[in-house]
């Protein structure tokens, strides 16, 4: 009896101390520390000095409120408001051997063709002619194909490549020469002169060009430089939100303007100026690629270049083509060109056709090196032009 009294007070003893030690944390401050760790674990840690846990991993006596909790809201938010996330983008080193496999998805049928066709017992002049046919068909141009199919044609009576390997690195070694150029696909993307870099990105609407001022603020910003985005494609009135979005997700200050309609060269001259001020590194431009007439094109891109020149020199003008649209893009692609200089291509949509001939007419047809591929609508999808990767695609090898 005496024992079971003495275990009743024990138990009793046991069960006020628990409850002591957790009235001694005042209820409201529990609340709102709840709330500032949901706030604050989007930042870092929480201060040692607001931690509730001891040392040694027991629960101490309630600590005195820091000047962070002080200043802290007293209303407790079941869930604290998201802050938006900066994400940390990957490097653009090496994007085009790791998007290899979507790009060799939608050329293999061009490459195994002309794989198929240089392979067979008997090439004549039919065959010769198929070959012809799936190198035009792929849109690599009429010319460049006569004359890839006569180079070939040369190259299977001189060195009689027979074997399937011998073949392959025949037509590999023939799609390489077409492929290269001399001019260097590097982009300026360095500051120069204690001023940014400035990239033009041109071409028609629909083609990709916000997109690709997106994708390209992320690579550059994944390589280490910061950007300034400026959203000069005021026709459409979607785009500078498009590009605010790109911009926040990866830290890259957009300048747009509130007004509908404005002046694409105020906003330019706005950008650039901003990206001076803030010693950036690139300031990427947006541009509208309205295409009533050839003049109008001109006047605005003409403009555009013209007042960006008052403060600093334009380095790269981009001209951004759907490889989906062919040799209609590549009408299109040839009106940009005669009315701005252009220094690069960005060849998008690759994902999306089978015909990645075009750029070996874009090339030809310009005189400009391709510098950049879209392969895909991700963030990430956009790569450094390779040509032994592009080539080797086409192979599927
Ligand atoms: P803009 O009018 O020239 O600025 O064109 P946008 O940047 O708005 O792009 C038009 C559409 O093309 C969008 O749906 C993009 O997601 C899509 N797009 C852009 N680049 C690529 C690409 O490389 N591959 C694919 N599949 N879609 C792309």
């Amino acid at each position: 009896m005496i024992a079971y009294i003495i275990l009743i007070v024990v138990v009793a003893v046991l069960l006020l101390g628990v409850g002591g030690t957790m009235l001694l944390r005042p209820r409201g401050m529990h609340g709102v520390r709840r709330g500032r760790a949901q706030e604050l674990d989007l930042t870092g840690p929480l201060p040692k000095a607001s931690d509730n846990t001891s040392p040694g991993g027991g629960t101490a006596t309630a600590a005195p409120p820091s000047a962070a909790d002080l200043l802290a809201p007293t209303t407790q938010y079941p869930e604290a408001p998201p802050r938006p996330g900066v994400e940390k983008p990957p490097p653009s080193a090496g994007r085009m051997v790791r998007l290899r496999a979507r790009l060799a998805r939608s050329q293999s049928g061009f490459g195994s063709a002309l794989l198929a066709l240089l392979s067979r017992d008997r090439l004549d002049d039919d065959t010769w002619d198929e070959i012809e046919e799936v190198l035009i068909t792929a849109d690599v141009g009429v010319t460049p194909a006569r004359q890839m199919t006569s180079d070939l044609r040369t190259r299977v009576k001189v060195e009689g490549a027979r074997t399937p390997d011998e073949v392959r690195a025949m037509l590999r070694s023939e799609l390489l020469a077409q492929v290269e150029t001399e001019a260097s696909r590097s982009l300026r993307t360095q500051r120069h002169e204690g001023r940014p870099a400035v990239m033009l990105v041109v071409g028609v609407n629909g083609t990709g060009k916000t997109t690709t001022c997106g994708k390209l603020a992320r690579a550059l910003i994944g390589d280490g430089e910061t950007v300034v985005l400026g959203a000069a494609d005021t026709f459409r009135a979607a785009a500078a939100d498009q590009l605010q979005t790109w911009g926040e997700r990866v830290g890259a200050k957009v300048v747009r303007s509130d007004k509908e309609q404005a002046d694409p060269a105020s906003v330019a001259f706005d950008a650039v100026s901003v990206g001076i001020e803030q010693e950036a590194d690139v300031v990427l431009i947006d541009t509208a690629g309205r295409l009533h007439t050839k003049n109008d094109l001109m006047d605005e891109l003409g403009k555009v270049k013209r007042v960006i020149e008052k403060r600093t020199a334009v380095d790269e003008v981009l001209l951004v083509l759907d490889a989906t649209t062919g040799q209609n893009g590549l009408r299109q692609a040839r009106v940009f060109a005669e009315v701005v200089d252009v220094t690069g291509i960005v060849l998008t949509k690759l994902d999306g056709t089978a015909k990645g001939g075009i750029v070996i007419a874009v090339q030809r047809e310009l005189g400009v090196p391709v510098k950049l591929v879209g392969l895909g609508e991700g963030p990430d999808d956009l790569a450094p032009f390779d040509p032994a990767a592009f080539v080797d695609a086409i192979l599927g090898s």
